[in-house]
């Protein structure tokens, strides 16, 4: 029988005990020469295994695949041109996180990988317990225990060696690599497809690779490419990160790939000597803690809402008496007390829909802000490790929580980011649950609603903690309910990461904050304003007969007109169904108008009670809003704006990403009833206490 030839490239940090399994699985059969071209020694040895004849090759030790040393590109080169059939990397598991960010690497070249946990003698006397299994899943390899010294685990590796080799190329795609963050994969999504203009490069290492090597800056890859597009968008790439982390792009990428190891070393790793002396380690001690760590988390989002909500206030005053002077000036090209349509258009219609929206830009700039301080810091991952815990007795993983603290700014961006979640049923589900994220275009309504009835502002954090923490906990319950009914299933293995803790730059979080305060201001320009423009239609025709309004005070005349109109009609028909919510037909017309997006909700309001057209601002609709409701009602409105029906985007945006209306109306209905049901208990039992 024909023997079947297999080769294996050995891979490790120099000390790893690299040399020693290659001496035991060859035993004599060695040859040494030199890399071709460089004075690298070469170390080859041959062994027969199972009907196999199997080649090894020694690579010289490195601890990383950069363009560094001599050492790392004959390393690196072997395993590309010369397509090992497996590549085994040894590890020093008595220096596990060290050892394994050679590993990553590999990983990322997308070989059919092997790792050797070799020390294993050394790691147990020290107390660390593996769990070899897990460890394989996120670095798609098997994972044998060795100790080389002693010959042990050597037939395993044999085994695995084959395993390996015989398993179909590429039996799971992708479905583990590192991730390298929001920045960095948008410029890798740049430069990717550039890549492949250079067909002999893209084929040879993979563009995703060559697109990273391209943002590392390896002198290597760099002399290799030569389309002019492709090192201008590195360039690029480069300059924008820099700008946001004040560091060069491989010091990032390095970092998220300790983040990497971090997490594995987190999830799969036991240790019954506490011997990990690292800042961030100490600081995760607290911060991931078990009893305290989520508690933690809830203090700094109350702390995060506190500050939007004191540091605000100048600003808006600002901003609102901008839009109020505006209101003022454009009023003056007619004369006093003018009933043209058009100045009604300008003046209450545009400048105070658009307006009543952009006073709450100062909000959102802070409530952004304070994600960006806990993303940019290292913070939200920690955020995202624990809440693995919860999401994993529910039926998600721990990466649903990431596009969940996107949805925090937007559902829309929040459900395209589900995309991280391979497995279909985990992320319908999240998509499901994921506009009870309360985005930032719900945020004016509860900075409109929470100071009309609440004075301090511990009382007022208070209160807008109370409503995202509802949110999120009926997002896990209703995830809880889906995935024990309708989306029944398994939730794959995913790696979390932990990358080390960084201070962020101010850079950074200028960008960040500003890109999603540019969407909200974006949206006040063009959404927001063909709204605003067909709401005041709404409310202001058909106008009530003169004969009608005759012998009315101002204030008679103006509720008459918006009974009249067809958004007050609509929320006059509305009322019975509403009114066990303890809303009146003028919430209800301004809920019609949330339903093309939140924020209108507040300028229809506005409308509504007739107020900045005189530049009197939210301090007359607030007052308006404490004589005409009660604390109850104000929240009952909050707690209905954050559950019911997503924004038309919301709904769009679900349709495209499930491929089905059929989940897109799920989601729609689904949610407004249940915000109705919630609403209308919570008033019910509240009015019994009040
Ligand atoms: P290389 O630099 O990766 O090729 O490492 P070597 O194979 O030269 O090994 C370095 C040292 O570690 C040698 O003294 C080996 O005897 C020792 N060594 C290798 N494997 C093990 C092991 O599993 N346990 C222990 N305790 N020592 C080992
Ligand atoms: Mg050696």
């Amino acid at each position: 029988m024909k023997k079947k030839k297999l080769t294996v490239a050995l891979a490790g940090n120099p000390n790893s005990g690299k040399t020693t399994i290659f001496n035991a699985l060859t035993g004599a059969r060695q040859h040494v020469g030199n890399y071709a071209g460089v004075t690298v020694e070469k170390k080859e040895g041959t062994c027969k295994y199972n009907g196999y004849e199997i080649l090894f090759v020694d690579l010289p030790g490195t601890y990383s695949l950069t363009a560094y040393s001599i050492e790392e590109i004959v390393a690196r080169d072997f395993i590309v041109s010369e397509h090992p059939d497996v590549v085994v990397a040894v590890v020093d598991s008595s220096n596990l996180e060290r050892n394994l960010y050679l590993a990553t690497q590999l990983l990322e070249l997308n070989v059919p990988l092997v790792l050797a946990l070799n020390m294993s003698d050394l790691a147990k006397k020290q107390g660390y317990l593996f769990d070899n299994e897990k460890i394989g899943t996120f670095f798609n390899a098997h994972t044998i225990s060795t100790v080389g010294s002693k010959g042990k685990g050597i037939n395993e590796l044999l085994e695995a060696i084959i395993a390996k080799a015989e398993e179909e190329p590429s039996a799971q795609p992708d479905r583990v690599r590192v991730t390298y963050g929001e920045d960095i994969e948008k410029e890798l999504a740049k430069i990717e497809p550039l890549v492949d203009m250079e067909h002999a490069l893209a084929e040879k290492y993979g563009r995703r690779w060559l697109s990273l090597k391209l943002l590392e800056q390896d002198k290597e890859i760099i002399a290799l490419s030569h389309k002019q597009e492709v090192l201008d968008a590195t360039a690029g790439g480069i300059k924008n990160i820099e700008k946001i982390y004040g560091d060069a792009p491989e010091v990032i990428v390095a970092e998220k790939r300790y983040g990497f190891v971090s997490g594995v070393y987190e999830q799969a790793v036991k240790h019954t000597v506490q011997q990990r002396h690292q800042i961030s380690d100490l600081i995760d001690m607290v911060l991931l803690n078990r009893l305290f760590g989520l508690p933690i988390f809830l203090l700094m989002m109350f702390l995060v809402f506190k500050m939007t909500f004191s540091a605000g206030e100048p600003m808006m005053k600002l901003i609102e008496n901008g839009f109020g002077w505006l209101g003022g000036f454009v009023s003056g090209f007619w004369e006093q007390g003018s009933e043209s349509p058009l100045r009604s258009l300008i003046v209450d219609g545009i400048i105070g829909g658009v307006g009543g929206v952009v006073v709450f830009l100062p909000n959102i700039i802070l409530l952004f802000l304070g994600i960006a301080v806990l993303e940019d810091s290292g913070y939200m991952a920690r955020a995202a490790f624990l809440m693995d815990r919860v999401m994993k007795k529910v039926g998600l993983h721990g990466r649903s929580f990431i596009p969940m603290m996107i949805g925090f700014g937007c559902s829309v961006p929040a459900i395209m980011g589900t995309r991280i979640l391979d497995d279909r049923k985990s992320r319908l589900a999240t998509i499901m649950i994921l506009p009870l994220m309360s985005c930032g275009a719900r945020l004016p309504i509860y900075a409109l609603i929470i100071p009309a009835f609440f004075t301090s502002s511990g009382q007022k954090a208070f209160m807008m903690w109370l409503i995202y923490v509802i949110g999120v906990s009926l997002a896990i319950l209703l995830a809880l309910i889906l995935r024990k009914t309708l989306l029944r299933g398994e939730t794959g293995v995913f790696l979390m990461e932990l990358p080390p803790y960084r201070m962020p730059t101010a850079r950074g979080l200028l960008i960040h904050m500003w890109e999603r305060s540019w969407l909200y201001l974006k949206k006040a320009g063009t959404v927001i304003l063909a709204i605003s423009i067909v709401m005041w239609a709404l409310t202001s025709y058909p106008k009530a007969g003169a004969d009608k309004l005759a012998g009315l005070d101002e204030k008679q005349a103006q509720q008459l007109q918006l009974r009249t109109s067809i958004a007050g009609r609509a929320g006059t028909a509305m009322e019975p169904l509403i009114e066990p919510m303890g809303f009146d037909y003028r919430i209800g017309t301004a809920l019609v108008g949330a339903l093309a997006a939140k924020e209108v909700f507040v300028a229809q309001m506005g409308i509504v009670f007739s107020v900045g057209d005189s530049g009197e601002g939210m301090d007359a609709l607030r007052t308006k809003l404490r004589d005409n409701y009660t604390p109850l009602q104000g929240f009952c409105v909050m707690l209905f704006c954050l559950i019911s029906a997503p924004c038309v985007a919301t709904l769009a945006i679900c349709r495209r990403e499930t491929n089905s209306w059929k989940w897109a109306i799920f989601q729609f209905t689904g949610l407004t009833t249940i915000a109705y049901i919630i609403t209308v208990i919570v008033y019910q039992v509240g009015s019994l206490f009040s």
